[in-house]
């Protein structure tokens, strides 16, 4: 998922506690900081990166894990280098939760945030670390854009199934409400991933929707009032969070030499983030409206 943290988050701004600094620093810590592996038995996850004192993934301050391995191509995506799950370094859910308890004082509101990536990419991997997480009784959070879902698979969705009842959060992106420019945009169907919004609504999952506002690509009135209208009919989205987009991923990209298409987009301001979760608020008011709430 895109790293937002220095920008502005609408619902954020009443409902969550300063960032946090002390003397961990920013939090983050790199692969070479990583626990080192021990043969357990447990299945290992693919890891990116841990920032121990995130503030905008999920409620409160929270240790929040990047996985590796996503099948998206968002053409705004802040962590290209999670793209491919090469160099990722190994952690079982227990290494990952008995380093969340060194820093567990921190953590009162909060919890555990896993975002990538796309961590359902790895949901044998998800579904041990959440189910061991609330043997130890933390909050969990899942950020995902929900590509991976399929309703088909009989044996995916019983995993499906299983995750939710150790999942507290879901943090869903949906990157654009037209099918054919979410393709454009993504380089994936929407389907799944409306299906997916759909199959947690059924299962009263408490749902977060975050929606990243490009100009010229997803800023279109019309587009906002679509979306608006569409997550309307869902009656467990709790929050919504509505993200300027920007350009400071740009330098991976170029690391990385892979084209950044929206080089020439301008960002999007705080401003134009209010305005436009307005017109998604009115828009879901009107939904319900129409369904007679
Ligand atoms: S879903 Fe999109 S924004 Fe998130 S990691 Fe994948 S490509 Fe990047």
């Amino acid at each position: 998922m895109p790293d937002f943290s220095l920008y502005f988050s609408s619902i954020f701004l009443n409902n969550f506690p300063e960032m946090c600094y002390n003397k961990f620093g920013s939090g983050r810590f790199e692969k070479s900081d990583l626990i080192k592996v021990k043969k357990v038995d447990f299945l290992e996850g693919l890891i990116h990166s841990i920032e121990t004192f995130g503030t905008v993934d999920g409620p409160g301050t929270r240790y929040v894990v990047f996985v590796k391995g996503c099948p998206m191509r968002c053409q705004y995506c802040h962590n290209p280098d999670t793209w491919e799950t090469v160099g990722a370094t190994r952690m079982t859910p227990e290494q990952i939760l008995d380093d969340y308890e060194r820093y567990k004082e921190f953590y009162h509101g909060g919890g555990i945030t896993v975002t990538g990536g796309e961590p359902l990419v790895q949901i044998d991997f998800l579904i041990e670390l959440f189910e061991l997480a609330k043997t130890r009784d933390i909050h969990t959070c899942l950020d995902t854009s929900g590509i991976m879902f399929r309703r088909n698979n009989p044996e995916l969705l019983a995993k499906y199934d299983r995750l939710m009842k150790s999942t507290d959060l879901i943090m869903l992106d949906i990157k654009h409400i037209d099918p054919e420019e979410h393709k454009k945009l993504t380089a994936q169907p929407i389907d799944n991933i409306l299906d997916f919004l759909s199959y947690l609504d059924e299962k009263e999952k408490t749902i977060w929707i975050r929606h990243v506002l490009v100009p010229g690509i997803t800023l279109i009135p019309e587009y906002l009032e679509r979306l608006g209208y569409y997550i309307g009919q869902f009656k467990h989205i709790k929050a919504l969070d509505v993200l300027p987009y920007h350009s400071m991923g740009k330098t991976k990209y170029e690391q990385l030499g892979i084209d950044y298409v929206l080089k020439d987009v301008p960002e999007a301001t705080k401003e134009q983030a209010i305005e436009a979760r307005g017109i998604i608020i009115g828009a879901m008011k009107k939904r319900r409206h129409d369904m007679g709430e």
